[in-house]
């Protein structure tokens, strides 16, 4: 088998990667905290943020928000091995780039949206304007999402809106909620739920900020209180949103900073090579040799997955089992390579970024913290052992 890119994917991927050299602040990669597989590293800064902005504009520009969806809905026309291509370049830089409406959202939409739809969001969502939130979660339906209590009541050509949304990422800052909500009551509960999406603006729409463990505010809770929404808004067809919405958790899960991974750990390798210890580098001491290769090992192959999902999106298969084992191997490698790192500094491991003695700018003790929720988000490392046993082995249900 030969894994190499073809001519037209290498000239792609220098491209990539001479845009992100060109556009982004100087600095950026060395001087962002992001650690691959966390949550909790959005930005407070307002400069930073203005700059995200800017670079996310230049990237909408080029249809490079949404790589490869049609020229009509505004992407780049783009296969998906050329869009992962892109993404592990962007991620290796640790630069901004797509977000729930252009990874999830907008390719639900695709699959299961009317024309109509489509021709209204997709270029809204391409050019950055429409940005959106996952609004699953409650605080009474975590894993088991059929269970959510969030109501949505026809009225005219309305819905009204009542419930509360937790652990909403990122919604303080986006347009729209990507919202699950109980339609009918009366079936089996996966049967009874619409996906639809709510305009952040909508009155009786309340955001409360969630402080996360990085002492960073990332999440929100929301709360629905009479909120009128237009039925078209309604993603396909009522009372079938959780089929979609399972389509949608399988593009959520392939959503991997692989490039991260490797940029970090080249990071980690490059300090023990600098770092001397009784007069030896830490290259010579053989547990830390075993550690960095152990590393590598499984670097390589989650490279491997990742390529796989986008070979089978090429080929028009949604990627289900895939995306699971995905989600499940590349967050325990955050971990795992939080804890390599906390493990070759020593000492030195656990110092934050303000203190003089931190090494890579205290990203390894942030990402140590932060990687923690990789393994929640998006189903839990149980839930996609679960989805692997049963879909993957075929073993019955629990
Ligand atoms: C960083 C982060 C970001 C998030 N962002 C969002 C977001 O933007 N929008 C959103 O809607 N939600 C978001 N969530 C919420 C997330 O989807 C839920 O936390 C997750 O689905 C787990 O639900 P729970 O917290 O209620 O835990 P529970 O479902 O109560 O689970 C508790 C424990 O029991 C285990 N468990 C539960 N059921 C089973 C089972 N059947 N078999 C085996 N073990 C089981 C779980 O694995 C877990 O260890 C986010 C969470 C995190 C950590």
């Amino acid at each position: 088998m030969d894994f190499r890119f073809n001519e037209k994917e290498e000239a792609f991927r220098r491209e990539v990667e001479s845009f992100i050299k060109t556009e982004l602040p100087a600095n950026w990669t060395e001087k962002n905290i992001y650690w691959p597989g966390g949550y909790g590293t959005l930005s407070e800064f307002e400069e930073v943020n203005t700059q995200i902005e800017q670079f996310r504009r230049k990237l909408a520009e080029k249809g490079w928000l949404t790589i490869s969806w049609s020229k009509e809905y505004g992407g780049a026309g783009r296969t998906n091995i050329e869009q992962a291509i892109f993404h592990e370049r962007m991620s290796y830089y640790r630069a901004p780039g797509g977000e729930v409406a252009t990874l999830i959202g907008g390719p639900t939409i695709m699959l299961f949206g009317s024309d109509e739809m489509k021709k209204e969001w997709l270029p809204r969502i391409a050019r950055g304007e429409a940005r959106f939130w996952l609004a699953y979660s409650e605080p009474n339906s975590g894993s088991d999402l059929a269970s959510i209590q969030t109501r949505a009541v026809e009225d005219g050509d309305d819905l009204i809106i009542n419930g509360q949304k937790i652990w909403g990422t990122a919604a303080h800052v986006s347009h729209y909620a990507w919202m699950i909500a109980r339609t009918d009551p009366n079936v089996a509960p996966h049967r009874g739920i619409t996906l639809l999406m709510v305009d952040n603006q909508s009155s009786g729409v309340t955001i409360r900020p969630l402080m996360n463990i990085c002492g960073t505010h990332s999440f929100n809770e929301v709360f629905f209180d009479n909120v009128r929404v237009p039925k078209k808004n309604i993603v396909g067809e009522k009372n079938k949103g959780w089929y979609y919405v399972m389509v949608a958790l399988d593009f959520e899960r392939l959503v991997i900073p692989i490039g991260g991974f490797k940029r970090t750990f080249e990071e980690i390798t490059e300090y023990a090579r600098e770092t001397k210890h009784n007069g030896q580098p830490l290259t010579q001491n053989p547990l830390i040799r075993n550690k960095l290769a152990a590393m590598a090992i499984e670097i390589e192959v989650a490279y491997m997955f990742f390529w796989q999902t986008a070979w089978m999106l090429d080929k028009g298969l949604i990627p289900n089992i895939e995306a699971s084992v995905l989600k499940l191997f590349t967050t325990q490698l955050s971990q795992k390579l939080a804890n390599t790192g906390m493990q070759v500094m020593g000492h030195y491991g656990p110092l934050e970024r303000n203190s003089k003695w931190a090494s890579l700018i205290g990203r390894v003790p942030a990402g140590y913290m932060d990687c923690i929720s990789a393994l929640v988000g998006a189903g839990t490392s149980e839930i996609q052992r679960n989805i692997i046993a049963m879909r993957g082995l075929g073993l019955p249900r629990p």
